[in-house]
């Protein structure tokens, strides 16, 4: 080697780029690992999206699927987390139902991870964590936090301009990467829609009486602490409004475009039988005007930034220093699928679900999440 002192520091500077890259893929790689998830007491069956629809098997698409079926036949109502893996109450909210509720009548579906190639990565430039820990009982449980779309190395690359397969609807390109642009989805489409197509599949083989997808807003958007319903799903809901308040949690009831195509509760009420919804609670972390995206401000949404805009009026939903902690968000998800439960009961005796287990919303707020998640078996 002719010049001894190039060489070493060529050595060194390799040395030295090992230990940035390290630690980083380390991060990197271990978001591709699920978070585990318990099932509880009440799980009869547990299966994968690609049950449903074959082109998935294998894919980063592929998804758990739980089945908690009572003894006394009913009818079926199916929760959808993680459309958004931006949205941590969702996930939370589903694991909750999959480690806790005991069914007695009819069926309850629960997949907790819709979009799971998008917890695999974070969104570039949001500084976003890549998971969270919520306390419990017994010490800690962690969970992921992702991307609102599908994983771009897992669909790439986009088009131009994204064109809805069902209805010909252009949108901007990377919005075919968005789970709820892209129902009821498509057998031969990009990984997004094969998603949709085994939720779509799913529904119709399983006759799901109500079909439920949990999402989280920032208190800048229209739909915040909402739920949004396919028209056959309206008087359900209506009364679901009503068995809210009585708990003391205030919902606003908003009908599903006709016109806006491709989202859950349009397209599953267009192409099944099923009665349609969505439904969402309060988390500043994807809008547009957060501050520091950090762990704290996933789980208790206090964010000076939004208050200062609710204060300027400039937020649909008023947003205080409070924030609106997670036991409240998680809380107002499982409650309203409670309710769901019993206005069926209660409006189709026949197609009734019976769910017992589940805390209550005052108990949600007293107790926390993390008292209703289960430890983990070494
Ligand atoms: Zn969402």
């Amino acid at each position: 080697m002719k010049n001894p002192a190039a060489v070493r520091r060529a050595i060194v500077l390799l040395v030295l780029g090992a230990l940035y890259a390290t630690p980083a893929a380390i991060a990197f790689i271990r978001q591709w690992q699920p978070e585990p998830i318990v099932a509880g007491p009440g799980v009869t069956k547990q299966v994968m999206l690609s049950d449903y629809f074959k082109g998935l098997r294998g894919t980063p698409g592929d998804t758990e699927v739980y089945i908690l079926e009572g003894r006394e036949p009913g009818g079926t109502i199916l929760v959808l987390g993680s459309t958004h893996p931006v949205e941590p109450a969702g996930l939370l909210a589903s694991v909750i139902l999959v480690e806790n509720a005991v069914v007695k009548k009819g069926r309850l579906i629960i997949v907790p991870r819709a979009n799971k190639s998008g917890y695999t990565a974070t969104e570039p430039g949001q500084g976003y964590p890549d998971r969270y820990e919520i306390k419990t009982d017994f010490g800690t449980r962690w969970f992921r936090f992702g991307m609102r779309n599908t994983n771009p190395i897992h669909q790439w690359p986009d088009p131009d301009v994204y064109t809805h397969y069902a209805s010909g609807q252009k949108l901007a390109g990377a919005e075919c990467g968005n789970l709820n642009r892209c129902h009821p989805g498509h057998p031969n489409g990009r990984l997004t829609d094969k998603i949709a197509y085994g939720i779509y599949q799913l529904i119709k083989q399983e006759n799901a009486d109500i079909s439920i997808d949990l999402h989280e807003a920032p208190p800048c958007r229209p739909l915040v602490n909402a739920i949004c319903a396919h028209e056959r799903a309206m008087d359900l809901s209506a009364y679901v409004t009503v068995l809210l308040e009585e708990q003391g949690i205030k919902i606003r009831l908003e009908a599903s475009p006709k016109n806006l195509r491709g989202l859950s509760h349009r397209e599953w009420g267009d192409s099944t039988d099923t009665m349609a919804l969505l439904m969402e609670t309060t988390s500043p972390m994807h809008g547009p005007l957060h501050g520091p995206a950090t762990v704290d401000l996933l789980l208790t949404a206090k964010d000076d930034v939004y208050v200062w805009a609710s204060k300027l009026g400039r937020t649909v939903q008023k947003h205080t220093e409070r924030g609106v902690p997670i036991e409240e968000r998680v809380g107002r998800h499982v409650t309203a699928i409670m309710c769901y439960a019993q206005a069926l009961s209660e409006m189709n005796p026949e197609k009734g679900v019976v769910i017992e287990g589940i805390p209550s919303y005052q108990e949600f707020l007293k107790n926390g999440v993390g008292h209703y998640l289960k430890p983990i078996a070494e």
